[in-house]
């Protein structure tokens, strides 16, 4: 078959690989859908710790079972499925006390190899963490299952009531979903911080409230302003830049809510007034990845057209054309892309 590989920082290679087969209780899905991921971005851009290069690439996707293994129950040859690219193990200490988002194996697992022509599915994620599509649901949109998963996760912990002021800021892929899931559970007052007016079009064209302030002073003088002096009751952090981390408790009202999604670089240190955080009785939530209920629930949003996925797919592309959809990821162009088989 033919894969994208990342052969080294700045350099992918679309070429002939050996086409996987299915093992007992795995699948091989022939990829519909991939879905360009900002994880893909940085790993492209720096090489990532947990992909050491050459490597294949790519962990949105959807498609069709092209070959189930012995003891696969529930899906055969042909089904339509949409998956996520982990699976926690169910035995270890986090597993057993229902944090599986914390598994010790679950980031080593992890499937790559989303920008190819066919994946290999391990049999802890066809048994937990792969769904039918439904026939109605385009692949592309299915393919957001993986980011949507991280987002329900995040939303998940909050106890968000319909009349909270919620703050996102950052107008990316991750803001857009968490803006979504927001609206879907009522929440009527939802306000993204962007920076660069076409990048926050797709928020305006979402309803969301959308400021746009070129510093940090702009920022919180806008956020107070718009939320009579008091700040948001929940402010979420999706760009996971230090300088945004350290400013984003400045935008919560005293008792507030503040999520800190964005993952800085390994090592990034972080300071925050600790006058702030103890008399104002600010929260700090740093929540990651994502356990099989949120899966479940992420799955059910989609399948039952709860959120619309589709405005942040700025484009579709064909496979050979990852080089390109890249360089536009890197000047700043779209929300996310869909790569997709040329006879598609
Ligand atoms: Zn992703
Ligand atoms: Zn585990």
């Amino acid at each position: 078959m033919l894969a994208h590989l990342l052969v080294e920082p700045g350099k992918i290679a679309y070429q002939e690989v050996d086409t996987p087969e299915p093992g007992a209780g795995e699948v091989v899905v022939r990829v519909s859908a991939a879905l360009t991921c900002g994880t893909d971005l940085k790993a492209f851009l720096r090489g990532h710790p947990k992909m050491p290069m050459p490597t294949l690439f790519g962990h949105e996707f959807s498609g069709d079972i092209a070959a189930a293994g012995a003891n696969v129950r529930g899906f055969r040859e042909g089904d339509a499925v949409m998956a996520v690219p982990t699976a926690p193990c169910k035995t270890c200490y986090y597993c057993r006390h229902h944090q599986e988002n914390l598994c010790t194996i679950i980031m080593d697992t992890m499937v790559l190899g989303a920008y190819a022509e066919y994946v290999r599915l391990p049999a802890p994620i066809v048994e937990t963490n792969m769904f039918r599509k439904d026939g109605g649901l385009a692949y592309t949109e299915a393919a957001l299952l993986e980011p949507l998963s991280c987002v329900v996760h995040a939303i998940d912990k909050l106890a968000v009531r319909p009349d909270d002021r919620v703050l996102i800021i950052g107008a990316g892929a991750i803001s857009l979903l968490h803006l979504l899931v927001l609206k879907s559970l009522g929440v009527e007052e939802v306000i993204i911080l962007g920076r660069r007016q076409h990048r926050a079009q797709a928020a305006v064209d979402l309803g969301a409230a959308v400021l746009l302030a070129p510093d940090a002073a702009s920022a919180r003088a806008q956020v107070l302003e718009a939320t009579d002096g008091l700040g948001a009751d929940i402010v979420i952090e999706c760009t996971g830049q230090l300088s945004v981390w350290e400013e984003a408790i400045h935008y919560v009202r005293r008792g507030g809510t503040v999520v800190l999604f964005g993952g800085c670089p390994s090592g990034t240190r972080v300071s925050f007034d600790t006058e702030r955080l103890h008399y104002d009785q600010i929260t700090l939530m740093s929540p990651f990845h994502f356990t099989p209920r949120d899966v479940r629930k992420a799955h059910r949003l989609l399948t039952e057209r709860k959120i619309d996925g589709r405005p942040l797919i700025s484009g579709t592309y064909t496979f050979p054309e990852l080089d390109q959809v890249l360089t536009l990821l890197q000047q700043g162009h779209g929300i996310k892309y869909a790569l997709v088989p040329q006879h598609a």
